[in-house]
């Protein structure tokens, strides 16, 4: 998209109701009794990973503030003129602005907050509210962030701009100082998986997708469940390879995975989560901490053979493996160093 002007849409399937936001009760807990005491701030900073409900919530709050019937829970009603228009996307009053382009660095222009500005000098079209979703606000290019500071120092009535970031030390702190913080966590793993199941995902692709998600629902439902789950059988076979400990295996399974970084760091993340599981078990945890309950026989079966030690060791390599890559180190080195250290350990469990 290279239009400069604010985006009047909404997200592909806008959240009209609190009541489907997953995991938030603190943040929406809090935009509740604002809501009820009639003490909105005129700006919120929301603050956490992608995937987590920060749009949704902005959208809920948007509906909410200009339903013709809200509900006595306090939700929007679905059904009034402005909840319609805002479930189709075509809500004058709601607006969400992006980056203008997708390049290497997208930007939040200054264009766009000047549109924005002239817009906030009339009230509201539909005579309630108008709410501003800025995501990222950490896009905001330097002349923009020094734009939007100007609209948050002299707030326009009726108007409520929500600023969606990962963290507060990407915005200028000026801006920050002008919001109110929300922060909006990580989601539950067990949360992820409950959700993905009624999303139709089979229980060992759901717990898989939710330990690899970092608690973020949207990253969960936008990975390939099956791809994965023969990632995952094709790591496995991997580390019986490697045990075997043959040299010309594990310099050709290196030079294999040196080839894609992103799938070398997968593999190191799946083999992880399988010294993790025997860990779990291990410790006597239940088996929906794992993240590879399909393989539950094997899992126990290993878990019996008991050596954690070996386990902790093989996650110690794995994890300084990680971090090499993450630093730049040669890819086909680093992996060619792990798997030596996972072969003397001797056999894979
Ligand atoms: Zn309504």
């Amino acid at each position: 998209m290279t239009t400069a002007e604010p985006t009047r849409q909404a997200e592909a399937a806008p959240t009209l109701f609190f009541r489907d936001i997953l995991g938030q009760e603190r943040a929406l807990g809090y935009l509740a009794m604002a809501l009820r005491q009639n003490r909105l701030a005129h700006a919120y900073l929301f603050l956490g990973p992608d995937g987590v409900g920060r749009a949704a919530t902005a959208t809920a709050l948007a509906a909410r503030l200009n339903c013709a019937a809200p509900t006595s829970e306090g939700e929007a009603c679905g059904d009034c003129p402005s909840c319609r228009r805002l479930a189709a996307g075509t809500d004058p009053d709601f607006l969400i602005l992006r980056p203008a382009s997708e390049g290497r660095q997208p930007q939040i222009k200054i264009e766009q907050i000047r549109e924005l500005r002239q817009l906030t000098a009339y009230p509201p079209v539909g005579g309630g509210w108008r709410v501003a979703l800025i995501k990222p606000a950490s896009a905001l290019n330097d002349a923009a962030a020094n734009a939007l500071l100007k609209t948050l120092e002299e707030p326009p009535a009726r108007h409520l701009l929500i600023l969606a970031a990962a963290q507060e030390g990407d915005l200028f702190p000026t801006l920050v100082s002008r919001c109110q913080k929300l922060t909006f966590a990580p989601l539950p793993p067990a949360l992820i998986r409950r959700e993905l199941e009624k999303r139709g995902r089979s229980p060992a692709q759901a717990a898989l997708l939710a330990a690899l998600s970092g608690g973020s629902l949207g990253r969960a439902v936008m990975m390939d469940p099956e791809a994965l789950l023969a990632q995952r059988d094709q790591v496995l076979s991997d580390l019986e390879t490697l045990s075997r400990g043959g040299a010309a295996d594990i310099l050709a399974w290196a030079q294999r995975l040196a080839k894609n970084v992103a799938e070398a760091d997968t593999f190191l993340t799946l083999a992880s989560l399988w010294y993790r599981d025997l860990l779990v078990l291990e410790a006597g945890g239940p088996p929906e901490l794992l993240a590879h309950p399909d393989r539950l026989p094997e899992l126990r079966a290993m878990s019996r053979a008991g050596r954690p030690e070996r386990w902790l060791s093989r996650l110690a390599a794995l994890s300084r493996a990680q971090r090499h890559l993450a630093a730049n180190l040669n890819p086909e080195l680093t992996l060619d160093i792990l798997g030596f250290r996972l072969a003397a350990t001797g056999t894979w469990t």
